[in-house]
């Protein structure tokens, strides 16, 4: 961070492969410091679920397994953040998923400073497996593990597969996570912004190890992305 304060704020991004657990531990990170948890994948489902033209370009990005183009991610993003994003504080989920998107991030908050850049790592076989068999609540998208049935234990709301978490769109997204995001992780650790978490276990024992870096490292200490 900057200036060596704690943020009351922070501006957190949040990496890894898809089944990684991002979506829990962005929505548990969001709680602990109340600041908006603002999810790419959530954003682009809902555009989705409008079937407007746009909608429509973008299903076809998701059903493929692919990314939606960076003009499209920005516009989304810049919207959601709005003018006060970077003092508002916020967790990122899903974005940016690329060198690119990072860089185009940097310029949007311009002047910008990332507090933390956590990397959840888990092996690509632990993702498939957590992927293709989970369901997602189709109402506040809590995520299910294991094959679970029945309704969400949040809302309530009816639980499903995803449309993307069958087994072949499930191995073209590792594939496009390998080639495109993966870089990113190095990138920001280049930056002295990253940190690595064992994203294997329980949610509540990934979280533990979250919670303990954020104590230690959004008081010591990050560069400026744009750097
Ligand atoms: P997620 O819910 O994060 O797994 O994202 C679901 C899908 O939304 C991805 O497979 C992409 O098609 C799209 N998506 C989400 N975030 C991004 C991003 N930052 N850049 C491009 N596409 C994205």
């Amino acid at each position: 961070m900057a200036n060596g304060a704690t943020p009351e704020r922070p501006r957190i991004l949040v990496l890894g492969r898809p089944g990684s657990g991002k979506g829990t531990q962005c929505a548990r990170i969001a709680a602990r410091f109340g600041i908006p948890h603002i999810s790419t994948g959530d954003l682009f489902r809902a555009t989705v679920a409008r079937d407007t033209p746009l909608g429509r370009v973008v299903r076809a990005y998701m059903d493929a397994g692919d990314l939606v183009p960076d003009d499209l991610v920005l516009d989304v993003v810049a919207d959601r953040l709005g003018p006060d994003g970077a003092a508002l504080g916020f967790v990122l989920d899903g974005f940016p998923r690329s060198i690119p998107q990072a860089e185009q991030l940097a310029d949007l908050l311009d002047p910008f400073a990332l507090d933390l850049a956590l990397d959840l790592v888990v092996p690509a076989d632990v993702a498939r497996l957590r992927l293709t068999t989970r369901l997602v609540c189709g109402d506040c998208g809590r995520s299910v593990g294991g094959g679970a049935i029945g309704a969400c234990g949040d809302c309530g709301g009816s639980v499903e597969a995803r449309a993307d978490d069958d087994a072949s769109t499930v191995a073209r997204r590792l594939a496009v996570y390998d080639r495109t995001t993966a870089p990113l992780s190095d990138w920001l650790d280049r930056r002295e912004l990253l940190i690595r978490i064992d994203g294997i276990g329980r949610p509540a024992e990934v979280a533990a190890r979250i919670d303990a870096a954020c104590d230690v490292l959004l008081v010591s200490g990050s560069e400026d992305l744009a750097s």
